[in-house]
């Protein structure tokens, strides 16, 4: 049961993911009709006053989205919004779950694993002639006394 989650927390996610859409729009239709009435000052107060609105409404929208699509995909518990450490645990565990699967395929097909196994490989280092300090083998100063390498 607590595998699964909610319709309504799927909904809330949704609506929310939805919400924070349209905020953008509404904060990039600040651009496009400025673009498009550049040079016009007819009526520039108000254009101004509009924008203004439609910037700080497109922005309020996407927080709002996404605190709703947060609540949504993790609960209220899981979210914070309500504080009980069990709830939370439960309300969490689907969504966890999922992320931890999808981070571990995601690792498997960037490769980074293999990158972080060969990291750990010892590192190649020149002594310098003048100093005898160990500098990395593509440094072309010395760290130590800056002669070149
Ligand atoms: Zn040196």
């Amino acid at each position: 049961m607590s595998d699964q989650i909610s319709n309504e927390r799927k909904t809330a996610y949704y609506i929310g993911i939805a919400i924070s859409i349209a905020g953008v729009l509404l904060f990039l239709s600040v651009f496009v009709t400025g673009a498009m009435n550049f040079g016009n000052f007819d009526n520039f107060e108000g254009q101004t006053r509009s924008f203004v609105f439609r910037a700080i409404g497109g922005m309020v929208l996407f927080v709002a989205g996404k605190i709703i699509a947060h609540i949504g995909a993790r609960g209220l518990a899981g979210s914070g919004v309500v504080l009980d450490p069990k709830k939370a645990r439960e309300d969490l565990k689907p969504y966890s779950k999922m992320t931890g699967g999808m981070v571990a395929d995601a690792l498997d097909e960037s490769g980074i694993p293999e990158m972080l196994d060969r990291g750990s490989e010892p590192k190649v280092v020149i002594r310098c002639r003048s100093c005898q300090k160990l500098n990395e083998d593509d440094s072309k100063f010395c760290q130590e006394c800056g002669e070149p390498i």
